[in-house]
């Protein structure tokens, strides 16, 4: 056996260094990928736990393999966790991950061939959510509702679609969309066509548990979550089903653990669901409360500062943890400029389309931010006004720039706007207060968590 005191400092000092730079990365840049969270010390210690370890195909009390007593009341916790925390009657706390995690609802529910139905991923939806470029616009087929040029999902749009097309599974939930999801309009529809009703709150449930964002039991007969985004847990999911889902349909949790294993998955990450047991119990707690509301009401004082600053958002607000620039009016294909020139100013966020997109997915207009990450560090509205007037400022330092319309101009104008913003003096101080105000708010003392 290894000495248990060997360290991989010294057995492993190449891949040590990478894993101190991305520690120093965290520490020193404004994350706001909107997905993205900081997991606590206890989350981690599970993760690097000898839980790793085991093997235990099947569900607790029915395993295929010995040795699983203790690994039988760790996954016990975690179901008996988001069962009474999210109030359903049926958890499974297996998926690797959310996209696994909806492929299991697919395979529990639907035949290869047959209709679905989600929010377009240009306008906000996920690519699992029946998208072309994801198995799921490939298997099954698959018809995509949008938001209005408002930026609210268009709950008209995909009740006509529904009507005419059938789907035998609708999805309602989204990675882009800054507003309240209407789940009860959802329920209607799904009720008029006899269709399943699924809620991936992956983004937000974190919000629900903290009762920020309603809660989609009461209107869905599945939910579907990661655990490592709002909920600020390990990388993992869930897949539940309410009593509303039992009501229609009493096989559903069967159909499920059956998809999950065998149908998708062989052993379930222990350590992961160890986590995933830990982070609820920490999401029951009126710190996490606190925490939640807090995210909310950042994203508010970012979203607030950013268009008086003159920046248009998408449904000009937000209700959630996350803001939708639109760039179009200072030029349709804004985004990528934005997001290479405020990672060099050490903040962190994605391109993405906008309601209406001028431009293309690829070159799309808008910029998605979050507050999560930035509020579990401490951040208030204080610093979300600062942020806000710095990335105010990135914007106009890049203003100039144009996305050219000839496509084959395009690689070389970046190349070269590249090249131009990393020696930007005006960028440098932006990252400069973006340092000083991350040292304001420690994050992690090391890489150790045992
Ligand atoms: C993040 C996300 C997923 C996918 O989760 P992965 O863990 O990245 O596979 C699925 N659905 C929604 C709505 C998400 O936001």
């Amino acid at each position: 056996m290894e000495n248990d005191k060997s360290n991989i400092q010294d057995t492993d000092p190449e891949l040590y260094g990478y894993m101190q730079e991305e520690l120093l990365r965290q520490q020193t840049s404004l994350e706001m990928i909107p997905s993205e969270n900081f997991t606590s010390h206890e989350v981690m210690q599970a993760l690097g736990s000898v839980l790793t370890n085991k093997y235990s195909e099947g569900y607790p009390g029915k395993r295929y393999y010995g040795g699983n007593q203790f690994i039988d009341k760790i996954e016990s916790l975690a179901i008996n966790r988001a069962k009474s925390l999210f109030n359903v009657e049926y958890a499974n706390v297996q998926p690797y991950s959310g996209s696994p995690a909806n492929m299991e609802v697919y395979l529990a529910l639907c035949n290869s061939g047959d209709t679905i139905m989600g929010q377009s991923l240009t306008s906000g939806g996920h690519l699992t959510h029946g998208s072309q470029a994801s198995a799921t616009g490939k298997i099954f087929k698959s018809v995509q509702y949008g938001v209005s040029a408002d930026g609210y999902i268009d709950i008209e749009e995909a009740r006509r679609l529904a009507k005419e097309n059938k789907p035998k599974l609708i999805w309602i939930g989204s990675t882009a969309y800054p507003r309240k999801l209407p789940f009860k309009e959802f329920a209607e529809i799904a009720n008029e066509v006899d269709a399943y009703l699924a809620a991936d709150i992956s983004h937000i449930s974190g919000l629900v548990l903290g009762g920020v964002h309603e809660s989609p039991v009461p209107y869905v007969h599945i939910v579907t979550t990661t655990t490592h985004k709002t909920l600020r847990g390990p990388r993992g999911a869930m897949i539940m089903v309410t009593k509303k889902g039992i009501e229609k349909d009493q096989e559903l949790p069967s159909k499920i653990d059956k998809s999950v294993f065998p149908g998708m998955q062989g052993g379930p990450h222990d350590h992961v669901t160890a986590a995933i047991a830990t982070a609820l119990l920490q999401a029951s707690t009126p710190q996490f409360k606190e925490y939640a509301s807090q995210v909310v009401k950042n994203a508010r004082a970012l979203a607030e500062k950013l268009m008086s600053n003159g920046i248009k958002l998408a449904t000009n607000g937000t209700d959630n943890h996350l803001v939708l620039a639109d760039l179009t009016p200072i030029a349709p294909g804004m985004g990528i400029f934005a997001q290479d020139a405020l990672d060099i100013a050490g903040i962190t966020m994605n391109k993405n389309t906008v309601p209406g997109e001028r431009s293309s997915p690829f070159y799309p207009s808008g910029l998605r931010m979050g507050t999560p990450a930035l509020t579990t560090r401490g951040m208030k509205e204080q610093e979300m006004a600062q942020i806000s007037d710095m990335i105010s400022d990135v914007l106009r330092i890049i203003s100039r720039y144009r996305l050219p319309d000839d496509k084959a101009e395009r690689i070389e104008y970046l190349r070269n706007f590249r090249i131009e913003i990393k020696d930007s003096e005006a960028l440098k101080e932006i990252k400069k207060k973006v340092l000083q105000m991350c040292l304001k708010f420690p994050l992690y003392s090391s890489l150790q968590h045992s």
